[in-house]
């Protein structure tokens, strides 16, 4: 039986969401749209299987295809990012984090990682976060123009004494000198942890820097610049291999979820292949275009500009809120998401800036020219952003934009 035969009212959401995903722009930064492929592992029959443990040392009987698979994952994986050791079975990033943080640290430890407002991420820190009352963060911020604050990073280590540096954000738009924080950890005898959850799709294509070879411990989501399923996954140090896969398992979860690990099998295979270089190559090129584009129409960018997929816009600038630019884009078939800027003066809710970036876009295969003309639209909304006929012309444009690049076709619901 089908599933619209079975479960109407899921299989008529579902296609609701399709619609949503073709005729919209999809602008989240950490977004993107799985292969055809992916998709197929994801719904595969590896989801049936108990496969507690690691490959070749399971609790369960009848895992010689599971291993295969799941080895192959970790084949790829390391060879993606050159790591020496991959657990590919962390059920999304912010597990990843916390088995990372299990595997290195006791309680009450403390951890440098990047102010949240800068640019860090929630499992960084934030005191509604379960590791927020086992460990003790301490954040390191941007200078005014937009780079990491080495200096304060530096002076806060010497301070604090960490026994974890930690790397990576979700709102930030350049590179790390991972080298500068090695040297900085190395001072200190402190553990090296980067969290490249947007932009391992960026690194693993060669353009962006790896820290996978320097640092102790690497984490990542699969679902974002990476384009695999939702998931996680921790890359580390040989010395740390037993640590990591005990923190994983039976530290942390049960029976790793071997559909999305075969997912994942695929979407490393893809981005292994030379045109997943294009690919990143295309995403980066993409960003700089609209920055320009925005830029151009007198919106400020915060940290000073990309150097990656993302971009950070602070839209009081021009008059109007985080909540609503991400409304009025909304109402005109953009999706983005509201975000905070450094030191917001604004609460979350309705903080100061607008999160954007081009990984979803450019799966899609749209360019430069496509970028120009969709920076002229951001700018149209937010300025008509209480204009309901003004946004919905936008949105008819959208459509028509959209509709010359397919998305999954062929499939229903
Ligand atoms: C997205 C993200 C995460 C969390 O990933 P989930 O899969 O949503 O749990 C962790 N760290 C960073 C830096 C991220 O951007």
């Amino acid at each position: 039986m089908t599933l619209r035969a079975v479960d109407p009212d899921i299989a008529r959401s579902l296609q609701q969401e399709l619609d949503r995903q073709r005729e919209g722009l999809e602008m989240i930064p950490s977004e993107n749209f799985v292969s055809p492929a992916v998709l197929e592992a994801l719904g595969s029959v590896a989801t049936n299987k108990y496969a507690e443990g690691v490959p070749g040392k399971r609790y369960y009987g009848g895992c010689r295809f599971i291993d295969e698979i799941e080895n192959l994952a970790i084949t790829r994986a390391k060879e993606l990012f050159k790591a020496e050791h991959a657990n590919v079975q962390p059920l999304s990033g912010a597990p990843a984090n916390l088995a990372a943080y299990t595997a290195l640290l006791k309680p009450g430890d403390t951890v440098l990682g990047m102010d949240l407002s800068h640019g860090g991420h929630l499992t960084h820190g934030h005191p509604a976060t379960f590791p927020a009352n086992i460990f003790r963060f301490v954040g390191y911020k941007t200078t005014p123009d937009g780079a990491i604050d080495y200096a304060n990073l530096r002076n806060l280590a010497l301070a604090h004494k960490p026994k974890l540096i930690l790397m990576g954000y979700s709102a930030y738009t350049r590179d790390i000198d991972y080298a500068r924080v090695k040297r900085i950890a190395d001072e200190i005898g402190a553990y090296t942890m980067a969290d490249i959850a947007h932009i391992a799709g960026l690194i693993a294509a060669g353009e962006m820097a790896n820290p996978v070879p320097l640092f102790d411990i690497v984490t990542t989501t699969t679902h974002k610049t990476l384009r695999g399923p939702r998931g996680g996954m921790i890359l580390c140090k040989a010395v740390h291999a037993k640590a990591v896969d005990k923190a994983v398992f039976p530290g942390l979860q049960g029976g790793p979820h071997e559909n999305v690990i075969a997912a994942k099998a695929v979407a490393f295979k893809e981005a292994l292949d030379p045109s997943f270089k294009e690919y990143a190559r295309q995403i980066k090129k993409n960003a700089k275009v609209l920055e320009e584009e925005l830029r151009a129409r007198g919106h400020r960018l915060v940290h000073g500009g990309t150097e990656n997929h993302l971009l950070l816009v602070d839209v009081t600038a021009k008059g109007a809120t985080g909540k609503e630019a991400q409304n009025a884009l909304d109402a005109a078939g953009i999706t983005v998401n509201k975000n905070a800027i450094p030191d917001d003066p604004r609460g979350p809710m309705d903080p100061s800036g607008i999160r954007l970036g081009t990984p979803a876009l450019t799966t899609r295969g749209m360019k430069e020219e496509e970028m120009k003309q969709i920076a002229g639209w951001i700018d149209e909304a937010i300025a008509a952003k209480d204009d309901a006929t003004r946004l919905a012309a936008i949105k008819e444009d959208v459509k028509k934009l959209t509709s010359r690049f397919p998305l999954y076709d062929g499939l229903a619901y």
